[in-house]
């Protein structure tokens, strides 16, 4: 199990915190027919807990899927190093809203931390097998979500391992942001 430096009655109080916002004012899943709840075809999509976050669900929830990897087999930081727990729910896009896991509460943004520690918020910029129309379509986000969603973050990366994920995660896309200038030549 990953050490967590963040207690049960914090990660509570940060759920409760994003409970009470969500990105956009209507349902969002109406545009892309829940995209990032359902999968389709061939990829699999687990979500990962972040470390300590286990502490707010139990393997007996009978919404979720659990399984239990090696840190050190994905591409997590060094710092990671022991059992992460990966969750799929059952009958997505329903779930019990107040249980979702963190990166279902703030996608589509993720956190970034320039060269001085600074926290800012872009849009998820991993990957992703599925198409979401706010990111595309850059549809203004709630700002009391993205408010909340900063103070999540800047909360979670006290924990040393979190931030080190988001180090590692910023810096990769701060490399890729320079590679493509220099390509572009500005
Ligand atoms: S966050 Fe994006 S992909 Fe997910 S339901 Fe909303 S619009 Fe669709
Ligand atoms: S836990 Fe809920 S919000 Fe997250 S992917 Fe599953 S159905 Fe969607």
């Amino acid at each position: 199990m990953l050490k967590s430096t963040i207690r049960k009655s914090e990660w509570q109080a940060i759920y409760r915190l994003l409970d009470r916002v969500s990105p956009v004012d209507y349902d969002c899943g109406g545009l892309c027919g829940c995209a990032c709840c359902i999968t389709e075809g061939e990829a699999e999509m687990g979500i990962y807990l972040l470390p300590g976050e286990d502490k707010l669900h139990s393997r007996r929830d009978e919404w979720l899927d659990w399984s239990d990897e090696r840190a050190e087999d994905y591409e997590f930081p060094e710092s990671w190093r022991g059992v992460v727990h990966f969750v799929k729910c059952k009958t997505p896009p329903h779930c019990p809203r107040e249980k979702r896991p963190l990166q279902c509460r703030t996608f589509p943004l993720t956190p970034h931390l320039n060269e001085d520690d600074e926290l800012s918020l872009v849009y998820n910029d991993l990957e992703l097998p599925y198409d979401c129309p706010l990111i595309d379509e850059e549809i203004p986000l709630e700002d009391r979500f993205v408010q909340a969603t900063y103070t999540a973050w800047k909360h979670l990366i006290r924990d040393p391992l979190i931030y080190d994920l988001v180090k590692m995660d910023s810096e990769a896309r701060e490399a890729s942001v320079a590679e493509l200038a220099e390509l572009l030549g500005v």
